[in-house]
């Protein structure tokens, strides 16, 4: 097994100047996320909201964190204060809780809106036509505290690299009709989050501008 510091500059290497890493730190020790940070990695991942909120208390200030997992309303309150990004919004309801609390501390937090691209059956993402209800929503477009900055999805897990591509590419459709119909004049709109350790170098192909890669990076997770 290399080196958190290796895995980190193979994987930076391997990307473009315009795509940020995720470094997602999800069921990996404070110490690993040190040492990435020692080799200047300063965005990280987290899927859990406690585990998220213990690492924020524990390690430097200036880390960048997004939440990247199944987000529930009553927990929104603890991440709101700090969190940079919200990758997993995915109802109404979640967008006025996170909208309410963040109004609550003063803050403007940015989200995107997760999509289910895959195959697989999943509880979690919207379609097209969701989006669209909750984007012309009155509810939505009263909103201050929170600002729609992309777009987020997951491939189906496959081995099929076509498939993955398709869905990746399905992604990058929806962003590129939600901005002409909604955010064409907003500049905060900008982010494609796609692709995982297995799929990051397809995500990047396909468009994508933040890839949340977290076992090629901190090695395997013990589930
Ligand atoms: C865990 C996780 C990742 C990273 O997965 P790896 O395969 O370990 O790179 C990316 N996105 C989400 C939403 C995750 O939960």
């Amino acid at each position: 097994m290399e080196s958190i510091a290796e895995n980190l500059g193979r994987i930076a290497a391997s990307l473009p100047r315009e795509v940020r890493l995720v470094a997602v730190s999800k069921q990996h020790s404070a110490a690993s996320v040190e040492e990435a940070y020692r080799w200047g990695q300063r965005l990280f991942g987290e899927n859990k909201v406690q585990e998220l909120a213990e690492k924020y208390e524990r390690l430097p200030k200036d880390i960048e964190w997004h939440f990247i997992g199944h987000l529930q309303t009553n927990k929104v309150k603890y991440i709101v204060p700090f969190v940079s990004l919200i990758h997993s919004a995915d109802s109404l309801k979640l967008l006025q809780t996170i909208d309410r609390e963040a109004g609550k501390c003063g803050r403007v937090v940015e989200c995107l809106l997760q999509f289910h691209i895959a195959e697989e059956e999943s509880k979690f993402g919207l379609d097209e036509r969701e989006a669209g209800e909750m984007l012309e929503s009155p509810l939505f477009r009263e909103m201050r505290h929170i600002r729609i900055a992309g777009v987020m999805g997951m491939a189906t897990y496959t081995g099929d690299r076509e498939q993955i591509r398709k869905e990746f590419r399905r992604l990058r459709e929806i962003f590129e009709r939600l901005k002409q119909d909604y955010f064409a004049e907003d500049p905060v709109f900008r982010e494609i989050s796609m692709g995982m350790s297995g799929d990051y170098e397809l995500a990047v192909e396909e468009g994508s501008t933040l890839v949340r890669v977290g076992s090629s990076l901190f090695g395997e997770r013990s589930y």
